[in-house]
C-alpha cells in the first residue's frame, strides 16, 4: 500500500535517450552513446560463449540463489557466499536494500548531485531523502553528512566513486566516518565504479566489512565487466543484514545467461585488464583534449569525465544529439553548465572531439 500512496511523488526515471530512438528521431545510420558509462569494448568473448551455452537451457529456471556466481565472488573477495545477494542490476539491489530498511518517516542521507535512485526509492517507501551538497572539490562531504544525522536517520548512501562527478573519498576519512556513525544508522557504499580505483592501500566497502564494520556494499557488472544489457548487480554484507532483503527480492531476478556471462567475465582477466588499460589511457588523452578546448575536467576515478563546459549543457547536448552523439547534461542542482561524458575507444573519443570542434 505504501507504494501506491507515494508513487505520485516520484518523477518517472528516464535514464537518457536510447540509441534506437535517436537514430529514428534524426534519421541517422549510426549513433554513439557516451552517456551511460557503458564499456565500449563490448562483452568479453568468453562471456558471449558462456551465454550461448546457457541459452540452450533457457527452458529451465535459473538458480534462484545464483550460487555459482556468489561462490566465485566470495572466493575473489574472501567473504562467504552467504554474505552476497544478487539482483537484476545494482538498480534492483538499491531498491530492495532501501525497501528492507526504510519505514515511513525514516531519513535517508546522501550528498548531491549523485545517483538518482536513492531519492526515488526512499520516497516510494514513505521515507525522507535528506540531501546535502558535495564539497567544493565535488566529493561526498563526510563532515556535513555527520552533522545531518538525526534520530530518524536510517541509511547513509555514499556513492564512491560518485556518479556524476567521478570523484572518490579518501579511505582513511571514510573509515573514521563509518566508525563514528551511531548504531541506528547503516552506511551503504554504492561502488558501481570501484573496479576503476587502483590506489595503493585504498580500502573499499568490502574491506571495511571484512574489518568488522556493519556496512553494505553494492556493486554491478554493468560498467567494468561490460554486461549492462544483462542486468547483474550484488550486495555484500553480513547474513543478518541480508536476511530481510532475501525475503523481499524476486526469486529469479538474475537470469541464466546473465549468471553464466558474469562468471565467465570474472574469469577473463585478460579482457578486464585490457579494458582497464584502455580506459586509463583514453581518460588521460580525452581529459587533455577537453582542457585544450577550454573546458575544466575534474579528476576521474571512473570510466567517465565530469566536465565544466562554461556554457549551457542542455544546448551542447542538443547540438551533439543532432550529430548522432549522446552525452549526459547534468542540469539541476546548480550544475547547468556541466556534462558527464563516458570514455569511449580512441576512435569514439576522436569522433566526439572532431564533432565538438565543428560546433565551435
Ligand atoms: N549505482 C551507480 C552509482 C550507477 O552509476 C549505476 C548505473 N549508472 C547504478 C548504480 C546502477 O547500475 P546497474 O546497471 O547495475 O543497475
Amino acid at each position: 500500500m505504501r507504494w501506491r500512496k507515494y508513487v505520485k511523488q516520484i518523477a518517472p526515471y528516464v535514464p537518457g535517450k536510447s540509441i534506437e530512438a535517436v537514430k529514428k528521431e534524426f534519421n541517422l545510420d549510426a549513433v554513439l552513446r557516451l552517456a551511460s558509462n557503458e564499456n565500449p569494448l563490448g562483452p568479453s568473448s568468453k562471456a558471449v560463449d558462456a551465454m550461448q551455452q546457457a541459452m540452450a537451457e533457457s527452458h529451465l529456471y535459473p538458480d534462484p540463489t545464483a550460487a555459482e556466481l556468489r561462490e566465485k565472488l566470495a572466493t575473489i573477495y574472501g567473504v562467504l557466499p552467504e554474505q552476497i545477494i544478487t539482483g537484476n542490476g545494482a538498480d534492483n539491489v538499491i531498491s530492495f536494500v532501501i525497501s528492507a530498511f526504510v519505514n515511513e518517516g525514516d531519513e535517508v542521507l546522501y550528498c548531491t548531485p549523485t545517483f538518482p535512485a536513492y531519492r526515488s526509492t526512499t520516497l516510494l517507501m514513505g521515507g525522507k531523502p535528506v540531501e546535502v551538497p558535495l564539497t567544493k572539490e565535488l566529493t561526498f562531504d563526510l563532515d556535513s553528512l555527520k552533522e545531518n544525522i538525526t534520530d530518524k536517520t536510517k541509511l547513509i548512501f555514499i556513492c564512491n566513486p560518485n556518479n556524476p562527478t567521478g570523484t572518490i573519498v579518501e579511505s582513511n576519512a571514510l573509515e573514521q566516518f563509518i566508525a563514528s556513525v551511531p548504531e541506528h544508522v547503516t552506511v551503504i557504499l554504492d561502488e558501481a565504479y570501484i573496479e576503476y580505483v587502483r590506489k595503493e592501500n585504498y580500502l573499499t566497502g568490502i574491506d571495511f566489512f571484512k574489518k568488522g564494520y556493519p556496512v553494505i556494499t553494492i556493486r554491478t557488472f554493468s560498467k567494468f565487466y561490460s554486461l549492462a544489457g544483462l542486468r547483474v548487480g550484488y550486495a555484500v554484507a553480513s547474513e543478518e543484514m541480508l536476511a530481510p532483503m532475501l525475503r523481499l527480492r524476486e526469486p529469479f531476478a538474475v537470469n541464466r545467461p546473465a549468471i553464466a556471462a558474469a562468471v565467465a567475465t570474472l574469469d577473463d582477466t585478460e579482457f578486464t585488464e585490457d579494458h582497464f588499460e584502455m580506459n586509463e589511457a583514453e581518460k588521460l588523452a580525452l581529459s587533455e583534449k577537453m582542457e585544450e578546448l577550454g573546458f575544466t575536467v575534474y579528476p576521474s576515478s571512473t570510466n567517465f569525465l565530469f566536465i565544466h563546459i562554461k556554457s549551457d549543457a542542455q544546448e551542447l547536448f542538443n547540438a551533439l544529439l543532432k550529430k548522432g552523439i549522446i552525452i549526459r547534461p547534468c542540469t539541476g542542482w546548480g550544475y547547468d553548465e556541466y556534462v558527464r561524458i563516458s570514455i569511449g575507444t580512441k576512435e569514439q573519443n576522436e569522433l566526439l572531439l572532431s564533432t565538438l570542434k565543428q560546433l565551435e
